[in-house]
């Protein structure tokens, strides 16, 4: 689905991966599940380009509906992999990022019969960003530390598109965007100054992991707390 003439969102069982479309090649935002690969490669045929024009694969976070099929791409494209350092490590490990806080045995339940969906391979990453790096892409799209869902979340900003990549460091809801608290969130102190910074950025576009594209976002963010997963 084309959110603009350089942005596709690429919609997957659970979650959306973000494609940045430009000349001189392709970069994915997340990855999806396991096994999600083969639904990107056909995405990027569909649009007129090869698997090979993917260059780079830009992770948020090292949870496994993110992280799944990035080994694979990385495989199958010669893509680079980039993260933040501490969720690099856990990728490398195939680990997530933090435990779930589970004090409800429902809730334990429903972890414990899906966690296998989220069980990805051990997924080197070639390059770790930080706060503040500048990558080429988008006409300089840059990092931002978002923790909060995880320690070391980063999402993905381009003032001159006024785009926001946000992964789950935000969630959206009925075209309104708010900050998503689950058993998944690692601090949540964190996660809502996190959702300050990124409202101070008045982007336009919002992209997140869970929920559809927001337009005309600036005035979008509300500051309420929603369950999500
Ligand atoms: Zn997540």
């Amino acid at each position: 689905m084309q959110i603009t003439p350089n942005l596709h969102c690429i919609p997957l069982s659970i979650v959306n991966a973000f494609l940045i479309v430009e000349d001189d090649g392709l970069t994915l935002v997340d990855t999806g599940l396991p096994k999600n690969e083969k639904k990107i490669l056909k995405y990027i045929e569909e649009i007129g380009r090869k698997p090979n024009d993917l260059k780079r694969i830009l992770l948020t976070h090292a949870d496994g509906d993110h992280v799944g099929s990035a080994k694979a791409l990385r495989e199958l494209t010669g893509a680079k992999i980039y993260a933040s350092e501490y969720e690099a490590e856990c990728a490398a490990k195939g680990m997530p990022p933090r435990e779930p806080k589970l004090s409800n045995p429902l809730l334990k339940l429903v972890f414990s019969l899906t966690a296998k969906m989220f069980i990805y391979p051990p997924t080197p990453v070639d390059e770790i960003v930080k706060d503040g790096d500048v990558l080429p892409i988008l006409g300089g799209l840059r990092v931002i530390s978002t923790p909060g869902h995880t320690p070391d979340h980063i999402s993905y900003f381009s003032p001159s598109h006024n785009i926001l990549l946000a992964g789950d460091s935000l969630r959206t809801s009925k075209d309104q965007i708010y900050n998503a608290v689950s058993p998944f969130t690692w601090d949540e102190a964190k996660q809502n100054q996190s959702v300050k910074l990124q409202a101070d950025l008045k982007p336009q576009i919002v992209c997140v992991g869970h929920g559809t594209v927001v337009r005309e976002a600036a005035h979008k963010f509300k500051f309420t707390k929603v369950k999500s997963d």
